[in-house]
């Protein structure tokens, strides 16, 4: 048995709003606009010369990324639908990387005055060449690089992702169609990574990468998209990424860029780091029983409102290592998930079950957690949850409610949406 909340303390703030919320909402999500300022500030004060671009898809709420864009971030965004909502949010198409395997002509069509397209493929290439034409006009895009090398240090693998290296290269040889201008590149090979050392070391091999497509397209690139990376502590045990640390081993490599390129943007993608720790996920306490000396305690709603707990646990179910290695972003480690209550430290506490009301035995979020006692109207508070939740939980399964997503302002406005 795992001890459990053990070093997480909710400010009288947040505990209000939580109480706030429960009025209205028996399963919700809050964001906390406070957490999102704080994050972004700090990642915009370690590297002043960077521009970021929010991974729409960890939390497209419009509270959360409309926040995000204020802070002066860009958007990364992984469907049209992300283009379009970026673009509604204000964001200018020189602004919105639009990134992603599958994208169709209509897609691109629609995309291409609003964002700058990415193309994944060759074949995309050759369908923003064929728009380019139909419009009369150049077409200014970045290209996704599969690169001969990995994140770990180790060859390039095949990837469904982006644009093999060598038939890139190739590819530029032969074409002359210069109506989809490449004017970028991105590369993206990891995510939740907590160690500055590993990710500077990627970020310049990237950069290296860019010098030398660069010198073969015999043009200047005016950006190099550097993915992602920045990880977020989840278990008690991770050591959060030190940023300073990233900032100071990246200027080496940032400046030698800067010596071939004085002009390009050298742009990182952030989701969780952004807003994972920002988010909540609370559900209320509806029943409880005791089946066979095992107590369980019966939330509103557990898996369909926030399903990676339980995908969590079954990994660690089917999974033969102590600590299975991570599938993200639908599961990231052991222990990745606090619950909090809203009981006064000395509330007496028990070993419960935490279940919710779908018909599956999976429909857990916490086994055998030590917990203050809980009843019914108590609420059940997960941490972690302003990323990959919402958008990644089962909501139509059993035909339930979809939790409410609040957002606490700065100034203590609660805005639901
Ligand atoms: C999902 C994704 C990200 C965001 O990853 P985080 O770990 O949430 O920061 C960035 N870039 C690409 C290409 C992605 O697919």
């Amino acid at each position: 048995m795992l001890p459990r909340n053990a070093n997480f303390i909710l400010s009288p703030r947040l505990k209000a709003a939580f109480k706030k919320c429960a009025l209205t909402a028996d399963s919700f999500y809050l964001y906390d606009e406070r957490d999102i300022i704080e994050k972004t500030e700090s990642l915009t004060r370690n590297f002043p010369n960077v521009e970021f671009l929010y991974s729409v898809k960890c939390n497209p709420n419009r509270n959360v990324a409309r926040r995000v864009f204020a802070q002066g971030f860009g958007a990364d965004a992984a469907s049209l639908n992300e283009v379009l909502a970026s673009s509604a949010l204000g964001l200018a198409p020189n602004a919105i990387y639009y990134s992603a395997p599958g994208k169709t002509t209509s897609d691109l069509e629609t995309a291409a005055s609003k964002s700058i397209p990415v193309a994944d493929s060759l074949a995309e290439i050759k369908r923003l060449q064929a728009i380019a034409k139909n419009r009369g006009t150049v077409l200014e895009i970045g290209v996704r690089v599969n690169p001969d090398f990995s994140f770990d240090g180790s060859p390039g693998l095949p990837s469904q992702f982006g644009i093999d290296a060598d038939q890139l290269y190739e590819f530029l040889s032969e074409n002359v169609d210069e109506t989809a201008r490449i004017v970028g590149v991105h590369i993206h090979l990891k995510s939740q990574e907590l160690n500055a050392d590993a990710v500077a070391e990627y970020y310049a091999k990237t950069l290296r990468f860019a010098e030398e497509f660069q010198s073969a397209l015999k043009r200047r690139l005016s950006f190099v998209n550097l993915g992602s990376g920045i990880g977020i502590p989840y278990a008690a045990t991770d050591v959060p990424l030190d940023l300073a640390r990233l900032a100071r081993l990246a200027q080496k490599p940032f400046a030698a860029f800067r010596k071939s390129n004085p002009t390009a943007k050298i742009l990182v993608e952030v989701g969780r780091g952004a807003v994972g720790k920002c988010g909540y996920y609370a559900s209320k306490v509806i029943d409880r029983k005791v089946s066979r000396g095992k107590t369980f305690v019966v939330l509103r709603d557990a898996l369909n409102g926030f399903a990676r707990p339980a995908l969590e646990r079954l990994v660690c179910r089917y999974s033969p290592d102590a600590s299975p290695p991570p599938s993200e972003p639908l599961f990231t480690g052991r222990g990745a998930f606090e619950i909090l209550t809203l009981k006064e430290p000395d509330a007496p506490r028990e070993t419960a079950t935490l279940v919710g009301g779908l018909c599956t035995a999976t429909d857990v979020v916490a086994e055998d957690a030590t917990l203050p006692r809980l009843e019914p109207g108590d609420l059940a508070i997960l941490t972690n949850a302003g990323s990959y939740a919402a958008t990644l939980s089962p909501f139509r399964f059993s035909s339930r409610e979809r939790p409410t997503e609040f957002y606490l302002t700065s100034d203590g406005e609660i805005l639901a949406d």
